[in-house]
């Protein structure tokens, strides 16, 4: 699926600057933050602001086109891997890693909670330790 098709399938407005920040986020699945997607997308769009990024971040993970994820304190970074899966921070290099989960474990993680009358939209697995690379 295009980008263009992408963004309208979640009621977004595909302008020039939304279509870059998505194309970099498809093509960088490194978790990135705000700042570096700045940095790497101003280079070739001198009008982008900062603002617009946030803006832009925002946008998409309200939207669900894109995860939101907050297992860094220090840093909030972006993943348009929508797919249930965990995430894993390593504490030495600060590295955050894809995990893969099981379609069938997030139904089965639903049942330890009360979730009777509420409407899940997300759900976020986070681990934290020391990579392969570290130990
Ligand atoms: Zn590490
Ligand atoms: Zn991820």
């Amino acid at each position: 699926m295009n980008v263009h098709k992408l963004l309208l399938k979640h009621g977004i407005k595909p302008s020039l600057q939304r279509i870059a920040v998505m194309n970099y986020l498809l093509e960088h699945c490194t978790h990135p933050t705000a700042d570096e997607i700045y940095l790497a997308l101003s280079v070739s769009i001198p009008t982008l602001s900062k603002t617009t990024i946030y803006n832009t971040l925002k946008l998409f993970s309200e939207q669900g086109v894109i995860q939101m994820l907050t297992i860094d304190e220090k840093n909030v970074c972006f993943d348009a891997g929508i797919l249930p899966h965990a995430h894993f921070l390593c504490k030495k290099c600060g590295k955050i890693y894809d995990m893969n989960i099981e379609e069938q474990s997030v139904e089965e993680l639903k049942k330890f909670v009360n979730t009777d009358g509420y409407k899940i939209t997300e759900m976020h697995y986070y681990y934290k330790g020391m990579c392969k690379n570290c130990v």
